[in-house]
């Protein structure tokens, strides 16, 4: 809490700010409960018809039934149709042309069901799994501002891009912006230990009390359990301690440079871009079941490294304190290995 986005605004209403936290052990999971207390509150609170999420074409929010109906790739949901909830459908932020595309239909939905939304939910900033599609800040801003005209929730999934990954501490602090439920994981237990935590707003807690019928009934075995919570302790120690974001900060140039570099040399890369700790360029418009990829890690595994692919986009997203000498061989390798495959 000490550390949540919006922790050092002294202006923050307190209702707004995120001050409470449910503990649990995967992304999925704190994914899966932000959508339920989203749901249960306006459930509880007088506005029983907001129960529709919006969510951005491109989406990744875990593997769970709930956390797959707010995802947008298509290859992950598919198959699963008949089975998950209805939500609003929204264009990637992140699609050629800019995000006011995806911003316009946004709004378009809120006005169209303006008590009938129980929330936005956004990977900010970069929408991983799909490719490391990124994004302007923004996009999160006007979302922001726009959900607060309707009075429905911000949700941040920020199971991959927290913990500093994209150079600031949340991707939301990147747009100044703070959401009322926002789920970790991943880097917070150093990807170690199965932990994760949904931190909810003030106002959205305050919403469960009274009668114990009102409760938030959640709650799998190993939630909150002792070991990853253990580990999430020392790593929120480490980040402190030795500056961990001050490190992304010297190293996340080279990471954008390298890219830069790589397409600007290697002929058939496309869409070279970098935020923060993340590195990603293309080698075609395949999309997620594209074999281009592969090709490149398959020529890195004989040098040593793992470059395991998103269909045709390559990237990485090394430990925020990889050594200075293991990043460099890192990228020198991955270099390599996409000149051997795409040829120049
Ligand atoms: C990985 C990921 C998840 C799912 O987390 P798990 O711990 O694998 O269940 C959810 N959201 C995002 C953005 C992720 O990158």
């Amino acid at each position: 809490v000490a550390i949540a986005p919006g922790s050092e605004r002294a202006d923050l209403p307190s209702g707004e700010r995120l001050s409470r936290v449910f503990y649990s052990d995967n992304g999925s999971t704190a994914v899966e409960v932000a959508i339920k207390m989203a749901a249960q509150y306006w459930a509880q609170n007088g506005q029983p018809k907001r129960t529709r999420f919006i969510t951005l074409t491109g989406a990744f929010h875990g593997e769970t039934l709930g956390s797959t109906s707010v995802g947008g790739v298509r290859e992950f949901r598919d198959i699963f149709g008949p089975l998950l909830f209805d939500v609003v459908h929204v264009p990637s932020p992140a699609e050629e042309g800019g995000w006011e595309r995806a911003f316009a239909q946004v709004q378009a939905a809120l006005r169209e069901h303006p008590e009938d939304i129980a929330g936005v939910i956004v990977e900010p900033v970069i929408q991983g799994a799909s490719g490391m599609q990124m994004y302007s800040p923004d996009f999160l801003r006007a979302v922001r501002e726009a959900t607060r005209r309707v009075d429905t929730f911000l949700i941040a999934d920020e199971v991959f891009t927290g913990m500093g990954r994209t150079g600031a501490r949340f991707a939301v602090d990147l747009a100044g912006v703070v959401p009322d439920l926002l789920c970790l994981a991943k880097a917070l237990s150093g990807g170690l230990m199965p932990f994760a935590v949904t931190l909810a707003s003030e106002r959205i807690f305050s919403g469960f009390l009274g009668a114990s019928s009102r409760a938030l009934y959640y709650g799998h075995s190993y939630c909150g359990n002792p070991l990853g919570a253990a580990i999430a302790r020392e790593v929120l120690a480490v980040y402190r301690d030795e500056d961990v974001l001050g490190q992304v900060a010297r190293k996340a140039p080279k990471v954008k440079a390298a890219f830069e570099r790589m397409a600007a040399t290697i002929p058939g890369l496309v869409r070279p871009r970098a935020v923060g700790m993340v590195g990603a360029v293309d080698l075609g418009g395949g999309g997620y079941l594209a074999s281009g990829g592969w090709r490149v890690y398959e020529a890195a595994r004989k040098r040593g490294l793992y470059l395991r692919p998103l269909g045709d986009t390559v990237y990485i997203a090394p430990a925020l304190n990889i050594p200075d000498a293991a990043l460099e061989e890192l990228l020198g390798g991955m270099e390599e290995s996409l000149r051997e495959v795409a040829g120049g």
